[in-house]
């Protein structure tokens, strides 16, 4: 089911991971972001997007990890587009993305993932504005549509995940909280935000959310345990793990 979060913002929740699907409604068309996850939601997405009536003309990808990069072919031959870093990191991983994908999910069209172009300087058909970052991800973007007050947020921002350091790269605690910068001066155009898994946020929740990340990279920072209440959820101890081993060897 589309649920309207602003004039022309849909967004489709899948059960995996609460994935959030977005569609947004640009001048020549739809384009669909980061579509997921399953071969069913794909397909119920497709139908969903048929009864808005309103063409498919592009997809977005925030960031190139496999969850990040499906496509199916009732969306249509359209090109699909990340930042130029994001696009050229999904290339290179595009054979572990489509392992991930087979052995986490059914019904993924392998073939379709991580085929991505670079958008183009002037955004191509995606309306507002990238917010580009190195947290989480080589070239993670969010999107700023900041006409219909919304963020788009990528793995960023949830109320279920915690922030996850990039493990290949460095100083992750530090590109966290120049992210964040961003994120919250992104932040003040907006009274939705869709994080790429998790409730939609809205109204004073948004704050709340960039409160609940800045104090997890702040305890970070400062070598000590974050007191988060995502870590409630079991699954999320070994990801939580290998933040704070990052991030006492990035500080070390
Ligand atoms: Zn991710």
């Amino acid at each position: 089911m589309l649920n309207q979060v602003a004039d022309g913002v849909w967004v489709r929740q899948s059960e995996w991971v609460w994935s959030n699907a977005t569609v947004v409604r640009g001048d020549g068309g739809l384009i669909l972001v980061d579509p997921g996850i399953d071969g069913s939601d794909l397909i119920q997405l497709a139908d969903d997007v048929d009864q808005l009536g309103i063409p498919v003309v592009a997809g977005f990808s925030t960031h190139p990890h496999w969850d990040h990069l499906l496509w199916h072919s009732r969306f249509g031959d359209v090109q699909r587009y990340a930042t130029p870093a994001g696009a050229q990191a999904a290339s290179e991983a595009r054979e572990p993305a489509q392992r991930m994908a087979a052995d986490s999910a059914s019904g993924i069209p392998l073939e379709l993932i991580g085929l991505l172009t670079p958008l183009p300087a002037d955004g191509g058909p995606l309306p507002g504005e990238i917010v580009e970052h190195q947290a989480h991800a080589i070239g993670h973007a969010a999107v700023l549509l900041a006409d219909r007050g919304v963020l788009l947020a990528g793995d960023m921002l949830s109320d279920v995940l915690i922030p996850l350091l990039d493990p290949r790269r460095p100083d992750q605690v530090g590109a966290h909280e120049t992210a964040l910068d961003r994120l919250g001066e992104a932040a003040r155009h907006v009274d939705v935000l869709v994080p790429g898994h998790g409730a939609v946020a809205e109204g004073p929740e948004v704050a709340a959310r960039l409160a609940a990340d800045h104090a997890y990279i702040d305890a970070l920072r400062r070598g000590e345990e974050p007191v988060d209440a995502r870590l409630r959820q079991g699954w999320l101890s070994g990801p939580h793990q290998s933040n704070l081993e990052q991030a006492r060897h990035s500080s070390g």
